[in-house]
């Protein structure tokens, strides 16, 4: 673990074993924290807070730039160590360090740009001001798949806006996240960034309801992220949380079908679709749907399975057993209840070791079926048709879930009317996926409170506060006593 500026091991003696998902064999041990380790990070934290929230905004900057630079320095290491322990290709991995050190010289600039307004006063001779403050020590829990980039959308800003912080990493993938750490922030202040390792039940209940804690920033799971509601619920705490998609893809009748070919299975399958903002549905105009499902199908068994550190690999592992087994029960429903799998649907035979699944196209689906409701997390695309745009509209809509959502046209007033109806945090035409350093990020629905990235996401880690002042501070006259005039 990393507290105070050293590495550190648990009071508790245990450790926790990560595994390659690739081989199945043991990369290393980190330690199994405990409420005590907690106790210590955020004892830590805690103290490091009054000296980093009054160091002047342009030093913060030069530090994170600094932490963006030693991340540029160790790029090629840390591409590996992530490639390891997630699995998913090293061009993937490449690209999420690339946008995690990105994020850092993002904040860096925008902590410095601003720390409130003055706004209009009720009376001359007065000042109002609209002031923003860190709020102390923020917890951030993280998930596995994109341990880096999802923690670097909660740390560059909450070290910007004045914050320390307690990071927890998934036990899938702390790692890099420890090595990250260790050679990028070094150099800050000790306390201001702490890293614990350990299970959610234990060190993640610990953190989050630590009453020093008045900020969880949390990536993960719609359950876990009402658990921590709920833990929560009567302490009052700053809760930001980003969690679980079912994202669709819209073809509208005048899309290209081959470039939207190409685009569903990079939507679909990149890191295995064990992406929040995976592609998780799709809905094809009746009349395309037999010719537009066999080219997709085409595509996708060209694609090729194998370890990410491979440079030959298109798609990697999942990160694990359970989760492949949650597809395996999807697609097993759906094909119970009359769907049919036009390639994949299997464990590739030729792979003995990691925990594989061949990318799946499926058609004959309805909303019936747990594939086009819950959250699959894993390489499949289930094909639906649809008769009417309304008819697409309400079907994208037909969800508990609201990140994002995708459509192909060209026709600007689908357009209009898809971004105008379609209730996700972020609406992507014709380009999948691309996120913006400027360009909030989060959810609707049961897809999470709050945004990452932008304005937005440095709002997050400030609370507000209003400075009214009366400078000369003389009588009012609507004051008691009343009914003098
Ligand atoms: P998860 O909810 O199981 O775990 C996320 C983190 O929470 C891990 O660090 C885990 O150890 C911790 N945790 C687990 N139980 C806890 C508890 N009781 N108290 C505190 N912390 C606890 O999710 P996961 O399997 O790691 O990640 C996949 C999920 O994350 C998917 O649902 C996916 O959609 C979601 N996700 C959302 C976004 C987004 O931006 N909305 C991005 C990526 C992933």
């Amino acid at each position: 673990m990393w507290i105070n500026n050293g590495r550190t091991d648990s009071a508790s003696g245990q450790v926790i074993e990560v595994t390659d998902p690739a081989t199945e064999e043991v990369l290393d041990t980190v330690p199994a924290g405990t409420a005590e380790d907690v106790e210590r990070a955020v004892a830590a934290a805690r103290a490091a807070f009054p000296a980093w929230r009054q160091t002047i905004a342009v030093e913060r900057a030069q530090m994170l730039h600094q932490a963006a630079a030693k991340m540029r320095d160790h790029f090629d290491e840390l591409v590996r160590l992530l490639t390891l322990e997630e699995g998913k290709p090293v061009p993937e991995n490449k690209e999420e360090i690339d946008w995690s050190l990105n994020t850092l010289d993002y904040y860096a600039e925008l902590g410095r740009h601003i720390r409130g307004r003055v706004i209009p006063s009720p009376a001359v001779g007065q000042l109002s001001l609209v002031l923003k403050e860190p709020y102390g020590v923020v917890g951030c829990i993280v998930p596995w798949n994109y341990p880096i980039l999802l923690l670097m959308w909660k740390l560059a800003p909450a070290l910007a806006a004045g914050n320390t912080v307690v990071v927890k990493p998934s036990t899938l993938t702390p790692l890099t996240t420890l090595r990250m750490v260790e050679v990028a922030f070094g150099h800050f202040p000790p306390g201001v960034v702490n890293v614990i390792t350990g299970r959610g039940e234990e060190v993640g209940d610990a953190l989050v309801t630590h009453p020093d804690v008045p900020v969880i920033a949390f990536t993960g799971s719609t359950a876990v992220g009402q658990h921590i509601a709920r833990l929560t619920a009567s302490q009052m705490k700053k809760l930001h949380l980003e969690l679980g998609g079912k994202d669709p893809f819209v073809l509208a009748d005048d899309a290209p079908l081959e470039v939207a070919v190409e685009a569903l299975a990079y939507a679909a399958l990149i890191n295995a679709g064990q992406v929040c903002t995976s592609t998780e549905r799709v809905y094809v105009p009746r009349s395309m749907l037999p010719r537009f499902a066999e080219a997709l199908a085409e595509r996708v068994s060209r694609l090729r399975l194998g370890p990410g550190i491979e440079p030959t690999t298109d798609i990697g592992p999942m990160i694990g057993e359970p989760y492949r087994a949650r597809v395996e029960e999807h697609v097993a429903e759906a094909v119970a209840r009359g769907a049919r799998v036009l390639v994949g649907g299997r464990r590739p035979p030729h792979l003995e070791h990691g925990f594989f699944y061949e990318p799946t196209v499926l058609v004959d689906v309805d909303h019936s079926m747990r594939i086009m409701r819950e959250e699959t997390f894993g390489p499949t695309i289930p094909i639906m048709a649809y008769d009417t745009f309304d008819q697409a509209i309400a079907l994208a809509n037909d969800t508990d879930y609201g990140l994002g959502a995708c459509l192909y046209t060209h026709d600007a007033r689908k357009v209009r009317r898809f971004y105008e109806e379609v209730r996700a945090g972020t609406i992507w035409i014709n380009d999948p996926l691309t996120d913006n350093y400027a360009g909030p990020f989060g959810g609707m629905k049961m897809s999470g409170t709050g945004r990452e990235l932008g304005e937005e996401g440095l709002e997050e880690f400030w609370q507000t506060k209003h400075v009214h002042w009366d400078i000369e501070g003389g009588v009012k006259e609507y004051w008691y006593p009343y009914g003098q005039n």
